[in-house]
């Protein structure tokens, strides 16, 4: 665990100035570089010492068989882990015959910085080796936005003293050794050299690999080539089992430099054969030759100037949290950016966590981000999720149900949860799944996503909604026996997160088979099937509890025994690791918000009145075990009142991997609560809602900040948002007009002219407390900051 901060505060980079051997796993995590595409953990270029060695490729994954004790129908009998492929960071240094390793010699500096403007990972060390040779070290590492095949190295050694004899090995290799994943079931499986050799080459300075996974059929090819500078360098290229040299020696004087570049290509597939896959290996390498380091370094330059232009949110009165969002906001695209129709798993392509699975986390916390911020790779993880609708429509038929069920966790499209009760019963991630087309399509206008995958995605999902309810005998649906997102509930009737979301789902289905008749007859939509989409979803059923005037997270919810909170050790969270999930579906503990993300998304159909009061009663229950719900209840309780508690919550979140505060950061971010920092801003002190088509903000800053600032892109149109105490200014910079709704009001924007509106002020409420040792984390690991 991280106790205190390890990284300086800086507005535009993460920056170590110590190597802390007992946290490298987590740095890893943090200084992971990826394109959503192939992603490359920031382990040291020497490879050892390791955390955990980590280089993904999105979408490339072993099969295992998912066991069960007890054999019963429809239960996924395969699972899929996301695999460690040919490592290409590797260079290793010898100084005199002397390997540059960390744990030797003498470290005199070490600096590893992460520039979120440039996108690079750059590291310096003087280094002086157990035999007394001192040298600089100074590299630079790249995955590239612009060529996403392409991720480069530039590695550069000075003796310092004395002249010394200097090797510098650059190595690719397949099947490296992995620590043990040690029991706790949030980690991803660890598989045994999951890669057999196919092909192997060597040409000059360049070794080219291709592998094949044994159950999955996939073919990996990896291959590297390298630009050599240094005085009167010898250099010779091998390939061994596994893996392949570039070695590259010299006598370098001090005032000298052996200088290594190293470019690294990936290519995949499930369908092409070995030789088209080591071509592609080729050709990929051939253009970022051509490229030039110089050249790879303006473009990703060129490529996150343009990102931060729309995405950039300015912050006044915490430097900290400035920092921490321009790192979430980073990580984020880099999760989203190159995926180009692949799924963005819950830790991104940062570690194997999760096994390296896509949950809801991508569209309920992820995809209202980008959408806003960067809609092309939101469209590219929207279409994924289409691709995967045959898996969908086939498991919908398996579970006796009609049109689609997506899986709650997956590389492919097929489900891999093996706990159902956790994983099919939570089908609310269907309504995730069309409230974030519904979303997409309303801030983008993209017509031609709308009429064909979008609309496909959400009469599916409506046909689900219509055979997983029913109609009782007074007419009212209900939607029996499913998981809501808190997981300390199970299986529960009416759950309201999911009636609310469903009943959107319903009547998005029918209001877009209306917009376009001729797609809805070609998809066997008729005016039958969605007028029975609207009765279901005007019927539905809102569980509310009268006697406490609060709704209740599904029915019968608040008449369970509360969780014996008082008693329960601070040492014994995640409650899920030290309690049966027998004793927790029986109390009223909430693992993450459910009711509370129900107001959040589905505000309308709570008064301000109900919120308030909603709140309040589920606050002292919810215990935060996951990282999806800080953000969540940052921005509830911005809406309600709470704002030194939202300030709090907005800590956790985007303080969840920089803090390390659930103790897991080392397998990886948490791609969804560092999109919950963004969220957390916008939505919660910005208060921005859109729906049906209406953009509204409601903003109110806590007292720790003084400014917040930021832009979206709405409708291709670029609207910048800045709110201080007293008023907020709405300037749309790119574009011809916009309507929003500030506070209720609504305001015409026309192009360049900014808008200013007050600000009210916000009545103090009562904070409400949390379960005892369950207060905001940001604040429990460094104390109250008021
Ligand atoms: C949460 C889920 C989430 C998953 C992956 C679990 O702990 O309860 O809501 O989808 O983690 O982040």
């Amino acid at each position: 665990m991280i106790k205190q901060p390890t990284f300086s505060v800086e507005p535009w980079c993460l920056r170590e100035t110590m190597l802390n051997l007992d946290m490298l796993a987590q740095s890893e995590s943090v200084f992971a570089l990826s394109n959503g595409h192939l992603g490359w953990r920031g382990n040291l270029d020497e490879g050892e010492p390791h955390g955990l060695p980590g280089t993904y490729l999105n979408g490339v994954y072993e099969r295992r068989p998912l066991p069960y004790a007890e054999a019963s129908y429809g239960l996924p009998e395969t699972g899929q882990t996301v695999i460690n492929v040919t490592n290409g960071k590797l260079i290793r240094l010898f100084v005199d015959d002397e390997p540059f390793d960390v744990r030797y010699g003498e470290l005199r500096t070490h600096e590893r910085l992460l520039d979120f403007r440039t996108g690079l990972l750059s590291r310096s060390a003087e280094w002086v080796s157990p035999a007394g040779g001192t040298v600089r070290v100074t590299c630079t590492r790249l995955v590239s936005f612009t060529q996403r095949a392409i991720a480069a190295v530039r590695y550069e050694v000075e003796p310092l003293e004395k002249p010394a004899r200097i090797a510098l090995q650059s190595e690719l290799l397949a099947n490296e050794q992995l620590p043990g994943s040690g029991g706790d079931p949030r980690l991803g499986a660890v598989l045994d050299r999951p890669l057999e050799q196919e092909y192997q080459g060597a040409h000059e300075k360049a070794v080219i690999l291709v592998h094949q996974t044994r159950q999955s059929g996939l073919r990996i090819g990896a291959g590297m080539d390298h630009l050599i500078d240094g005085p009167d360098v010898h250099i010779e290229s091998r390939v061994f089992p596994d893996g392949g040299v570039t070695t590259a020696t010299a006598v370098v004087r001090p005032g000298q430099r052996l200088q290594l570049t190293k470019l690294v290509a990936y290519g995949w597939s499930g369908a092409r054969s070995l030789p088209a896959v080591r071509d592609q290996v080729w050709a990929a390498l051939s253009g970022a030759r051509q490229t030039g380091w110089d050249g790879l370094l303006a473009e990703q330059r060129e490529y996150l100037d343009d990102f931060w232009h729309s995405a950039d949110v300015e912050i006044e009165g915490d430097a900290e949290v400035q920092q921490a969002v321009r790192f979430a906001l980073f990580h984020v695209l880099q999760a989203g950016a190159r995926g180009e129709n692949r799924a963005i798993p819950a830790k991104g392509l940062t570690g194997p966590g999760y096994d390296g699975h896509t949950f809801w986390d991508t569209e309920t916390f992820v995809l209202p981000v980008l959408t806003l911020t960067a809609p092309d790779a939101a469209a590219s993880a929207l279409q994924w999720r289409h691709s995967t609708l045959p898996a969908a429509v086939e498991r919908a038929a398996q579970l006796g149900l009609k049109g689609a069920a997506f899986p709650w966790r997956t590389i492919t499209g097929k489900e891999c949860s093996g706990y159902w009760p956790a994983g099919t019963a939570a089908f609310h991630i269907n309504a995730d799944i069309a409230d974030a087309v519904v979303r997409y399509v309303d801030a983008t206008g993209d017509e031609a996503f709308a009429r064909g995958p979008g609309m496909e995605l959400l009469s599916q999902t409506a046909r689900l909604w219509r055979s997983l309810g029913h109609h009782d005998a007074h007419g009212r649906f209900h939607i029996d026996g499913v998981t809501g997102p808190d997981e300390y509930s199970a299986l529960a009737d009416d759950n309201v997160y999911t009636n609310l979301m469903a009943r959107q789902n319903l009547l998005a289905a029918a209001e877009t088979a209306k917009r376009y008749p001729d797609r809805a007859r070609e998809l066997g939509i008729d005016l039958e099937e969605s007028a029975s989409w609207r009765d279901a979803a005007q019927d539905m059923y809102i569980p509310y509890d009268e006697d406490l005037g609060v709704h209740q997270q599904a029915e019968g919810f608040t008449r369970h025994q509360v969780w014996d909170f008082a008693g329960t050790p601070a040492d014994c969270y995640p409650l899920l690791l030290h309690f049966p999930y027998l004793q927790l579906y029986r109390k009223q503990v909430v693992k993450q918000a459910d009711l509370v993300l129900a107001m959040h998304l589905c505000g309308d159909e709570f008064t301000a009145e109900q919120k308030a009061r909603n709140f309040d009663y589920y606050e002292p229950l919810t215990v935060r075990d996951s990282s999806l719900s800080a953000c969540t209840q940052a921005v509830m309780a911005a809406e309600v009142g709470h704002l030194s508690l939202a300030f709090d919550y907005l800590g956790e979140a985007a303080l969840m991997d920089l803090h390390d505060l659930e103790h897991n950061t080392r397998d990886g971010v948490h791609i969804a609560s560092l999109a919950g920092a963004w969220v957390a801003l916008v939505g919660g002190f910005a208060g921005l809602r859109h729906h049906d088509g209406t953009v509204s903000f409601a903003p109110r800053l806590p007292e720790g900040l003084t400014k917040l600032a930021f832009s979206l892109l709405i409708r291709g149109q670029r609207l910048r948002v800045e709110v201080n105490h007293a008023s907020a200014r709405y300037l749309l910079e790119d574009g011809k007009q916009l309507e929003i709704v500030h506070h209720g009001k609504r305001v015409k924007l026309a192009a360049g002219k900014p808008e200013e509106r007050p600000v009210p002020v916000v009545p103090a409420r009562a904070r409400p407390s949390q379960p005892p040792g369950r207060e905001p984390a940001h604040r429990r690991v460094f104390g109250d900051p008021e």
